[in-house]
């Protein structure tokens, strides 16, 4: 799950998180994209497909050496498979994409495996699908359980892929995912279209005696299931009212959307990758501090200038976020950073990479889409979909928000344009690469510390040991990471020797609930920057032998990697984004549905699935935890009070703006995807600078492209879902709330972790996310003022 995008450079410390994309998520298509970083299971979700029977962890394991069958057995050991189809090619046992089931021998994987996988897997799929087709029932069994390890199967090996593709990127993958797209939309849309399918479930609904046979969650799942097949045209094969010249251009359709999104992705990879200013005079970066010289050096040498040195340079400023946003912030030369600035939002714009017309193309292809469904306009199906359910609810919410917001940013503004004159003797109006600027010396001088300042009381094992231990005290859970020698000795592999294993128990009874890879330090030559939290196997339980397959999650981000044995050093933004993406990790981990359909992340409504991530970070701001995480890393004094207080209020500080530039995304993102109408004379840049009018402060250039990099909506699952960041955040702020509103009290905290611990993060996708917040808060709505309350903006004028 990625977390928010911030085109002109975030801000301070607080300043939201990079990225560049997510995952696509209809029920028909499950496209890779590349920067498709976020991942709650979203692109592998729920196809329409599902099922019981788990037959596959016996059978894989069959072929594992003893060693792993050892170690795993305590932990999986299913049997009682009811549905199980042969796996007769050799690939099956020597293709390590596809030879495992709870842990991928990751050291084994390797780019040439990806094809062969894909191809073989879905051959077999779909045979055994079409048979398995004839006999289907109006019966949990005779529809779930014949396609749950289907899915499952898919799901696995297309998860190791697209998770290589983000840490292992290479020419040789990219060329293999590109080449496996076209038989992963087609597959997902044979079994998202298949009538006997989609018929048994709809009499297994409409009868009452086989429906109430099915528990609560089996319920829903099936609901979703339907809804999911006809979002994936399932309708246009149906005798009486079907149309296959509809099918065949809705087909044609997901095909073509997988592959745009997909050259967006690669578009903005390789044009972000090109840019570099590179820079001999140590002057002209007046301002930048010494980790950020640092990184410039070596930024300079992998682009062949220079030996890296950062007491000598060259230097080079590229547009990768962890080098753009502190160059932004702090670097004094105002025409350096224009040119970067410049760069940045004209990034895919122009040339043979120009993703103006891949926009336009997919912004016209998703509107025939919604319109082949019934849909007025592609924001409509997508929103059918999500908890907020239709448009006009999303665009009340933002509008709320944004009547809140919108004094204090101009207040914002006003007082960040004074103190640049005052204080700076910076000229003004500001432009857009003048405020993450100023704003950073606003906050400096407010706060008298920097954020590089801060980052020396927050080494980055004290910061993990922190985090678990809030897991512990407020969720009763024990995280360890495995030793070197337990790992070999249960025969686990990973893609790289930094990356780590950790255990997840119940601290009361031991019992182990799920692992997680944590693949913590930036690889910049392979490694997609961001930080991110994705599938590896979800929860599932075999219903005859209850033997159970606990859920496994991958845990990234880019921090720099220690030198020579100091500690790595976090910026607190950094913090956030760990407990951020920590955050969403829990609710894939904790989850206590049985079915793979709906446990964990899978299924949960798009908005509301930051919710879980977005309430981790609340954490990282109390006192408690903060004093105990915040040690100088080399002295190990405890980071000073007046630096606590720094970074606790550097939420609130400038927050006006900093919500109005969400507000602009999402609204901007809606637009584009209800009203805008390519080709009709108006552009996507003429659609920003209209939405700009309302939602910015500080007018855009009329250069201003951006959109060309607005990864979220184009190149991955956030198409008219932006929104769900903000309308998540109102229900983080509440649920948060909950925890404020104990106070003191040791016992009534620990209560409400335990009852947050057994809804929100238990209940995953099998339950309506209205029935789970009704749960944990005990009323219907959320309250608004809680966010409000957090960001500072509920006393604004
Ligand atoms: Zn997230």
């Amino acid at each position: 799950m990625l977390r928010s995008f911030t085109s002109s450079a975030a801000s301070r410390l607080r300043a939201t998180r990079l990225t560049t994309g997510v995952s696509s998520s209809t029920t028909a298509t499950r496209a890779f994209s590349r920067s498709n970083v976020a991942s709650h299971a979203r692109s592998r979700t729920t196809s329409a497909t599902s099922t019981t029977t788990l037959s596959l962890a016996s059978r894989s394991l069959a072929t594992r050496p003893l060693t792993i069958r050892r170690a795993l057995a305590t932990i999986t050991d299913i049997k009682g498979a009811t549905a199980t189809y042969p796996k007769t090619n050799p690939e099956f046992t020597t293709n390590p994409i596809l030879n495992w089931h709870t842990f991928p021998d990751f050291a084994a994987i390797k780019a040439e495996h990806v094809v062969p996988a894909v191809e073989i897997l879905t051959k077999q799929i779909e045979a055994t699908f079409q048979e398995r087709s004839k006999r289907m029932t109006p019966t949990w069994e005779g529809t779930m359980g014949l396609t749950q390890d289907l899915e499952d199967d898919l799901e696995r090996a297309s998860g190791v892929i697209s998770h290589f593709s983000r840490v292992k990127d290479s020419p040789e993958f990219r060329k293999a995912v590109e080449a496996i797209q076209p038989m992963i939309v087609t597959i997902s849309l044979k079994m998202g279209q298949s009538l006997e399918l989609y018929d048994a479930l709809v009499k297994l609904a409409d009868n009452k005696e086989t429906w109430s046979t099915l528990d609560k969650e089996q319920k829903r799942i099936v609901q979703k299931a339907i809804q999911g097949m006809r979002l994936s045209g399932v309708a246009f094969g149906l005798p009486g009212d079907g149309n296959a010249e509809k099918q065949k251009r809705f087909n044609e359709i997901q095909g073509k959307l997988a592959q745009l999104s997909l050259t967006f992705s690669n578009n903005l990879q390789d044009e972000t990758k090109a840019f570099a200013k590179v820079i001999t005079d140590r002057k002209e970066l007046e301002g930048c501090p010494e980790s950020l010289m640092k990184a410039m050096a070596k930024n300079a040498q992998s682009r062949g200038h220079g030996d890296g040195n950062s007491e000598t340079g060259p230097w080079a400023v590229t547009l990768d976020y962890p080098t753009y946003i502190p160059f932004m912030m702090n670097c004094k030369n105002r025409d350096l950073r224009e040119h970067a600035y410049r760069a940045m939002v004209s990034r895919a714009s122009k040339g043979e990479k120009n993703n103006e017309p891949v926009i336009d193309e997919i912004l016209s292809l998703r509107q025939e889409e919604a319109g082949l469904l019934g849909f007025s306009s592609y924001g409509a199906l997508s929103l059918s979909k999500k908890m907020a359910s239709d448009v006009g609810t999303a665009k009340d919410i933002l509008d709320r928000l944004y009547e809140a917001t919108l004094p204090a940013a101009k207040k914002d503004l006003a007082e960040l344009t004074e103190f640049a004159k005052d204080h700076l003797g910076h000229p003004t109006p500001l432009c857009p690469w003048d405020t993450p600027f100023v704003e950073e010396e606003y906050s400096k001088d407010r706060f008298k510390y920097s954020a590089d300042q801060i980052s020396e009381y927050l080494p980055y094992s004290r910061v993990m040991d922190t985090l678990f231990e809030v897991a512990r005290d407020s969720f009763g859970i024990d995280v360890t990471e495995m030793s070197a020698g337990d790992q070999s000795k249960a025969g686990l592999t990973t893609w790289n020797k930094d990356v780590k294993i950790y255990q997840v128990k119940d601290d009361a009874s031991k019992k182990v609930l799920a692992y997680f890879y944590g693949d913590f330090y930036s690889r910049s030559e392979e490694k997609l920057s961001g930080a991110w939290m994705d599938v590896c196997v979800t929860r599932m339980k075999d219903p005859v032998s209850g033997a159970v397959r606990v859920p496994i999650a991958y845990l990234v981000c880019n921090q720099p990697p220690p030198l020579s044995g100091a500690e790595s050093l976090m910026k607190f933004q950094d913090v956030t984004t760990m407990f951020h993406e920590f955050g969403h990790g829990l609710q894939h981990m904790l989850t206590t549905v049985d079915y793979p359909q709906a446990s964990g992340i899978k299924g949960v409504e798009w908005d509301f699935v930051e919710v879980a991530s977005q309430f981790m970070e609340n954490f990282a701001y109390e006192d408690k935890w903060l004093s105990r995480m915040a040690k100088h890393h080399k002295t190990g004094e405890p980071m000073p009070q007046e630096m606590k207080e720094t970074v606790k209020k550097s939420k609130q500080c400038l927050a006006g703006m900093a919500m109005l530039r969400q507000l602009h995304f999402a609204m901007l993102d809606l637009e584009l995807h209800t009203q805008y109408k390519p080709n009709s004379g108006e552009t996507i840049f003429d659609v920003n600078r209209r939405q700009a009018k309302k939602t910015t402060l500080v007018t855009p250039i009329p250069e201003d492209r951006f959109l060309c990099g607005f990864g979220h909506i184009f190149g991955g699952g956030y198409a008219a879902g932006y929104y769900s960041y903000k309308f998540s955040e109102l229900y983080s702020a509440d649920a948060y709330a909950a925890f404020e509103e104990q106070g003191a009290s040791v016992e009534g905290r620990k209560r409400i972790g335990r009852k947050y611990r057994d809804t929100v993060l238990a209940y995953g996708g099998a339950t309506d996310p209205k029935e789970v917040w009704k749960e944990f808060r005990g009323r219907d709505g959320v309250e608004v003022d809680a966010l409000l309350r957090h960001s500072g903006l509920l006393s604004s004028p």
